[in-house]
């Protein structure tokens, strides 16, 4: 574990999630139990075929032979799911620790701000709704720009924890149970959200229905083809199994949003992963601490000199191969 996962807790948070990840699998088989789990078609197509991508914490992970949308199948079913975002499962409690780190609060905070004077000239005002708010850091800083903010969050610890640190307003409701007027919201957003939805389409529709028009739908989510997945291939942190589900590229977040109806759709990737690769090409864990001193000399000199690396940075994000998607999508 890296510096940054000790500062953040986020080491603590992983070690809960491997052991309860290990509970979950058939000793005989290798395998998540079948009992909790559901074999499934193509969650954004609807496709029947697709061809193994690799396998991981006893979960199949697969390319839609359609639409090649990366996905969890067999995956665990709904209710297994919705049980475990509210349960005292100490990942759970780990992450609330990870989320609300000082740090961690830090670099949200400053990609919320950036985030909100981008959109400020398009929606300067009006009802904001966050979808899977955790503790409500996005509400906070839209309710100091003076926006109505409302936010839903299943899990009643981190929800509890937003409306009495923070002041927002959450309830702990799934959006399909809301059923909110039409043209009720301003910005709809969902931050590292939509691969964890069972049903994308109906979910990003109904987020559409919600959404007046001119209203914008903006979040973040995992670029499955960012350079470090590329690479790292099944060793990404973000391939969990148990609550990614889905794994959009640009291809799939945009054929996503064609068929839900959005006009105009902005994509842009950001985050590296350097530490992660520079460790890995040194056969070093991709997850310890940064280290320089295997790296062949004229490549380690290249990659150290910041105006370099920034150059290095702004190719991948230019080429779509940042770890992450940002996305703004109008209704
Ligand atoms: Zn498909």
């Amino acid at each position: 574990m890296s510096k940054f996962d000790r500062e953040t807790k986020r080491n603590q948070f992983f070690t809960a999630r491997d052991g309860e990840l290990d509970a979950l699998i058939d000793k005989k088989t290798g395998k998540i139990k079948k009992r909790l789990v559901e074999q499934i078609n193509c969650p954004l197509c609807g496709n029947l075929k697709y061809k193994l991508v690799f396998v991981k914490n006893g979960f199949d992970f697969v390319r839609c032979d359609k639409c090649a949308l990366v996905y969890v199948n067999p995956r665990m079913k709904e209710k297994e799911i919705t049980k475990f975002y509210d349960s005292k499962a100490d990942s759970n409690t780990r992450a609330l620790d990870f989320l609300s780190s000082p740090l961690q609060q830090k670099i949200d905070k400053e990609l919320y701000i950036e985030l909100f004077n981008k959109i400020k000239k398009r929606v300067p005002s009006g009802k904001v709704l966050d979808i899977g708010c955790s503790f409500g850091n996005f509400l906070k800083v839209a309710k100091d720009r003076g926006y109505e903010e409302l936010g839903l969050e299943l899990n009643n610890m981190a929800a509890e924890y937003g409306r009495k640190k923070l002041g927002v307003n959450i309830e702990a409701k799934l959006l399909e149970d809301c059923n909110f007027p039409d043209n009720s919201f301003d910005i709809v957003s969902m931050f590292g959200v939509i691969e964890h939805l069972f049903e994308p389409v109906k979910i990003v529709k109904e987020i559409k229905r919600i959404l007046r028009p001119g209203g914008l739908f903006i979040g973040r989510c995992p670029n499955v083809y960012g350079f470090v997945y590329m690479v790292l291939h099944e060793l990404g942190r973000t391939f969990t199994g148990r609550v990614h589900l889905t794994y959009f590229s640009e291809k799939t977040l945009k054929y996503l949003f064609k068929k839900t109806g959005f006009k105009r759709v902005e994509l842009e990737t950001f985050i590296t992963g350097r530490d992660s690769l520079l460790n890995y090409f040194q056969f070093l864990d991709p997850f310890g601490d940064e280290e320089y001193k295997y790296l062949p000399d004229k490549f380690r000199k290249f990659i150290l000199d910041k105006k370099n690396f920034k150059k290095l940075e702004n190719k991948l994000y230019e080429l779509g191969l940042g770890m992450k998607f940002k996305f703004i999508a109008e209704k």
